[in-house]
């Protein structure tokens, strides 16, 4: 099956979050199984490009529809991990993605509405006729409507289109003029059963064309595609994603496990596996020695994030101070785009920087990461809403311990200590339902009480969690089935 991928994120080349991950992880297994795999991304300037291979300009003469213009572009392929990239480089004064960041620009939909038509237009010129394009969040709902409303009349007949929701807290919220700047029809679309938002007026909701147009939609955990129909977290588009429930489906992401494994990972000082489980202690150490922690008997709690609201930034700044006061070493691993919140935390780094049990780096740092996973005791993803999470299925492989807010693929994926109905084998970390302090309060106690008092129990809680198989195995069965199932017979 001729899988092509429209993404504005792929890991390790452009990655912001989970994102990036996911399209690598799951194009990897894709085409381990034998499917040819493109994936198209924008040419950003701050991309690794030490890590693509054998960048060569492919395509010099694409000329995209903006407006009444039209914008000339390059694409370019390389070899990202032994995965087939196009990257479409746009020449013009908007200079779309020559910005220093992937997002946050007040033009965001402008640039990536532009990169929706721009993908269309290099499937269409360079003659691929993939059985499924696979988009991706709000920055590529638009490409199933010109799919569907105007590429499929010129030649682009038998794609199908997946289109996964991997965060409903962007939208993609605009105007008609973002549908007259890629070529459609306003006022053949702002309607209820179309682009129209659900609740802002004549607003175009980018997010909701991906779902009306594609031939199925999926989030990425099954819980997630549970809630986001029937509690608040559909942010405005539960009625939409109810009227589509039929081809909307919930499969919970994967981790690539060549990236995330303590049994081979060259980030850490020590390998380990659950038969040589006490050398993650080495590892403990090594964290310590990195970020000047004192060396003790006493547990180390850790945070790896996006400092981002939906990731519970209050919690994670309480649970500081709780395990401060509770023989609990900690260590943050963050970093936002918004200024005021990596404010406030650089600030709580300045007032706790003396003390020799916690240690905040507020930026972004992969090394850094795979040796917290490896080193810590305790991994806390206090989320307000969870959509999936990688950060929790990274901490089991590694034999950290999640204690986690029960929401999205928090619930799908860690099962509590004390109160599951699994049984004990089974069991993997510590969840709380209230989203707030005693909530928080009431996990972390348990998780600091167990290490202190009950360590071999402990150490049985971390053995089951490096049991538990998150590979990309099962996802993709699972995607490979939706194509099947949407492509054309
Ligand atoms: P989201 O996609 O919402 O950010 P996920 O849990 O799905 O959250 O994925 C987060 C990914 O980003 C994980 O691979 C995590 O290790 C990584 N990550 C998050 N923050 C940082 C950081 N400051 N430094 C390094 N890696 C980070």
């Amino acid at each position: 099956m001729f899988v092509v991928m429209v993404t504005p994120e792929c890991a390790p080349v452009a990655k912001v979050g989970g994102l990036g991950d996911v399209v690598q992880g799951l194009a990897n297994e894709l085409a381990i199984r034998g499917n040819p795999v493109e994936i198209i991304l924008p040419k950003y300037d701050c991309m690794r490009y030490d890590r693509i291979w054998g960048l060569t300009k492919s395509y010099g003469d694409l000329s995209v529809p903006y407006f009444d213009q039209q914008i000339h572009c390059d694409v370019y392929f390389g070899l990202v991990d032994d995965l087939k990239c196009f990257f479409i480089d746009p020449h013009s004064e908007h200079n779309f993605f020559n910005r220093g960041l992937f997002y946050g620009h007040n033009d965001d939909v402008t640039r990536f509405a532009f990169f929706c038509r721009a993908a269309l237009e290099f499937m269409l010129k360079a003659n691929k006729h993939p059985e499924i394009v696979h988009c991706h969040d709000w920055q590529t709902g638009l490409v199933p409507v010109l799919l569907y409303e105007m590429y499929k009349h010129v030649g682009m007949t038998h794609s199908r289109v997946c289109y996964t929701l991997h965060n409903l807290g962007h939208q993609g919220i605009t105007g008609e003029h973002t549908l007259r700047q890629v070529g459609l029809n306003p006022g053949h679309l702002i309607t209820h059963d179309r682009l129209r938002d659900d609740s802002r007026g004549n607003a175009v909701n980018l997010v909701k064309g991906g779902i009306v147009y594609s031939n199925f939609v999926t989030t990425v955990s099954p819980r997630y595609a549970w809630e986001i129909q029937y509690t608040g977290l559909g942010m405005g588009l539960q009625h939409t994603l109810r009227t589509h429930s039929q081809k909307l489906g919930g499969v919970l992401n994967g981790l690539d496990y060549k990236v995330w494994n303590p049994e081979i990972d060259s980030h850490i000082p020590c390998r380990y596996t659950i038969e040589t489980i006490e050398n993650k202690y080495k590892n403990k150490e090594a964290l310590r020695d990195r970020l000047w922690l004192r060396h003790g008997f006493m547990p180390l709690a850790a945070v790896v994030s996006r400092l981002d609201r939906q990731k519970g930034v209050e919690l994670m700044r309480h649970a500081i101070f709780y395990c401060l006061g509770n023989g609990c070493q900690v260590v943050l691993l963050g970093s936002s785009p918004d200024a005021a919140i990596n404010n406030d935390f650089l600030w709580l780094k300045h007032r706790l920087n003396e003390n020799p049990d916690c240690h905040l780096e507020v930026g972004y740092n992969e090394d850094l990461a795979h040796l917290v996973y490896a080193g810590a005791d305790m991994i806390i993803v206090p989320s307000a809403y969870e959509p999936c999470g990688l950060t929790q299925m990274i901490a089991m492989k590694y034999g950290t311990i999640p204690i986690v807010r029960n929401t999205g693929g928090l619930a799908d994926t860690v099962f509590d200590a004390d109160h599951s109905d699994r049984p004990y084998h089974e069991r993997n970390g510590y969840s709380f339902n209230d989203y707030n302090n005693q909530g928080l309060e009431s996990a972390l106690r348990r998780a600091i009480g167990l290490w202190h008092l009950y360590p071999q129990y402990f150490r049985e809680l971390m053995c089951n969690a490096m049991r538990y198989e998150y590979s990309w195995k099962d996802p993709g069965t699972h995607y490979l089935n939706i194509y099947n199932y949407i492509k054309e017979p």
